[in-house]
């Protein structure tokens, strides 16, 4: 299979984008936690932990990131007539790397930006429901999410040292 334009795993260039992508520096390090495929999600969780469940939340499938992400019908009516909405269906991919990668290298910085953001909601939403944390309202996800990029924006002070930056 081609991997036009797509790094290796070990893809510099890719890993740098991530960490010097202007969204707040928790999302940033999910962002890192994503590409890799490395989320505590539930599958990911009970290899570790066997009493505790690998389904998703929000519905009786198996919680993969694939899963959480792209199919599940809880987090897809998020995004769901936002601009950033074909991102998930266009470069969706099974893998959590590329899609990011190809998202990156076709779509514009707002919408790279606003779609981490939003990708950052779905797994922060995803443990308050896990762990009976803070919610968010169902139909402030979105909103919310866009307000802390905003904020974030307006707020920017000098640039953080990007890790492995030598
Ligand atoms: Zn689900």
């Amino acid at each position: 299979m081609q991997e036009e334009g797509i790094g290796p795993r070990g893809d510099e260039k890719f890993w740098k984008a991530i960490w010097t992508m202007k969204v707040p520096p928790k999302v940033r390090h999910f962002l890192w936690k994503f590409s890799r495929d490395i989320l505590p999600t539930g599958v990911k969780v009970v290899t570790k932990n066997p009493q505790r469940s690998d389904e998703c939340p929000f519905c009786d499938q198996k919680e993969t990131q694939h899963h959480l992400f792209l199919e599940c019908s809880w987090s897809s009516q998020i995004g769901r007539g936002s601009p950033w909405e074909s991102a998930f269906t266009v470069h969706g991919s099974s893998d959590c790397m590329k899609l990011m990668a190809e998202v990156m290298k076709h779509e514009s910085l707002d919408l790279e930006e606003s779609w981490a953001m939003v990708l950052w909601a779905i797994w922060k939403e995803k443990n308050a429901h896990l762990f009976n944390g803070p919610k968010w309202p169902e139909d402030e996800i979105l909103q919310r999410a866009l307000s802390i990029l905003d904020d974030y924006r307006k707020n920017q002070g000098p640039e953080e040292a990007v890790p492995g930056d030598a």
